[in-house]
């Protein structure tokens, strides 16, 4: 064992791993050894348990020190194979520039299939970008004795000085969020108060979090005939599909567009403007409503996954920030497509933003690390994100419309994988 512990001696080992077995310790027991030494540590205890060798799992640039705000038993980390598409230009309201996209993915065919709609952009002049709402939110969940005094404690929350109070009292625990928006929804004897609030470069939901928790102890300070149940309602809506997330939007709503000649659609996605606005209206709008998809899109989450893994984005987001839509028209000879994507939530500071090789992937795009103005760079993301899907929807959606797609995955997704020896 490559650690100078206590614990490195085979019979103290053999003991510790005897213990976790019986439940008498836990592998959370081994952070006494010191982070690095933890992590070697619990993969030996591990591998010993589960009879696997777990050698393939040991840390590369992500040592524990990195780690701390991330992760709890760390005995390794995954790599997953990384991907550049681009050159993709996009000339947006925060993003503009040439950008190659670092995109984390094990999904064959899928790299090649997001390259091929960035060139088609490029040539096109572009894709254009715009961030049309930028504030994270999150719903503190109230109980109340009965119908009536839920009814006065939301009188009491929308008077206008009473916000401001809430604004202050919530904003204490960070230099960096902004309260903006209160707002409560009542079911008989219980409130949910969904609060909004711009959170700088970071996504926000620790910060917004932290203010909700300082609001809902307020509240139930100052009425003593109200219960502060949660800190999240469901109302908010974190990681999970929802149409109130598609209506009011949450983290950043941002849409791409681009108009593409035919000959373009020809020559790059070797398909016809009519057949992509056809199978768009069919697939996407149509198969989308009839299957009752929150949605209507033809894959916005493998691009968001795949993106949100390189740029330390927390990946479970994907649920939310894929939900939205891909739009089609002609133009004359030309074909318009759009995509919008309500709930997208992306940081550069904070969460896994931090990590060595995530970092180094937003460095890519120029956008590691606090923005100038506050905000510009979790807002340039958002919109390189929406190009990135943009591209990646319509060269998925040439190659439907040509019947394509099983050749293609067939080509890049079925190589014959060797054992590792
Ligand atoms: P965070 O790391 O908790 O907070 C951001 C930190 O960056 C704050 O300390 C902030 O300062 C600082 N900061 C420095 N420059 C900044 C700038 N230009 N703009 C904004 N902040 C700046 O990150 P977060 O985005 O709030 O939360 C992200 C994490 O939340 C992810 O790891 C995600 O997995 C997790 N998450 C949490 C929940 C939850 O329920 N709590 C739910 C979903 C996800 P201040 O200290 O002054 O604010």
């Amino acid at each position: 064992m490559d650690t100078s512990s206590g614990l490195s001696d085979r019979d103290a080992l053999e003991r510790f791993v005897a213990d976790v077995r019986e439940g008498k310790r836990s592998l959370r027991d081994l952070d006494q050894e010191g982070k690095p030494a933890a992590v070697s540590l619990r993969r030996h205890v591990l591998g010993t348990l589960t009879h696997t060798d777990l050698t393939p799992l040991t840390a590369t640039h992500v040592d524990a020190e990195h780690t701390l705000s991330n992760i709890e038993n760390m005995f390794g980390s995954i790599e997953i194979p990384l991907g550049a598409a681009g050159p993709l230009l996009v000339k947006g309201q925060h993003a503009r520039g040439l950008f190659f996209l670092p995109l984390a993915t094990t999904e064959g065919a899928l790299v090649a299939s997001v390259n091929r709609g960035c060139r088609a952009l490029t040539a096109a002049g572009g894709a254009i970008t715009e961030t049309l709402q930028d504030a994270q939110a999150r719903s503190l969940l109230f109980e109340t004795a009965d119908a009536e005094s839920a009814r006065s404690f939301v009188s009491w929350l929308e008077q206008e000085e009473n916000r401001q109070v809430i604004f202050t009292v919530g904003q204490k625990g960070s230099r960096h969020l902004q309260l903006v928006g209160l707002e409560p929804f009542v079911r008989e004897n219980h409130v949910w108060l969904r609060i909004t609030a711009k959170t700088g470069d970071a996504m926000g939901m620790n910060m917004i979090t932290i203010a909700g928790k300082q609001i809902g102890d307020y509240l139930e300070k100052k009425h003593p005939a109200v219960t502060f149940l949660s800190e999240s309602g469901n109302l908010c809506v974190d990681k999970k599909a929802s149409s109130l997330n598609q209506e009011k939007g949450r983290g950043k709503r941002v849409r791409a567009w681009a108009v593409l000649s035919s000959s373009i659609v020809e020559e790059v996605l070797k398909t016809t403007p009519e057949a992509m606005v056809r199978l768009n209206r069919l697939k996407n709008q149509e198969g989308s409503r009839l299957s009752g998809s929150l949605g209507e899109n033809a894959h916005h989450a493998n691009m968001v996954a795949a993106l949100f893994i390189a740029l330390g984005q927390d990946v479970a987001h994907t649920v939310d920030g894929s939900v939205g839509w891909t739009r089609m028209t002609q133009e004359k000879d030309s074909l318009r497509v759009e995509v919008e994507l309500p709930a997208l939530q992306v940081g550069t500071v904070g969460g896994g933003t931090g990590l060595p090789g995530q970092h180094a992937c937003l460095e890519m795009l120029g956008v590691a690390g606090g923005g100038h103005p506050e905000g510009s760079n979790g807002r340039k993301l958002g919109e390189i994100i929406a190009a990135g899907v943009l591209a990646g929807e319509i060269s998925l959606m040439a190659a439907l419309s040509t019947r394509m797609l099983a050749a293609a995955h067939q080509r890049l997704n079925r190589n014959p994988v060797q054992p590792a020896p």
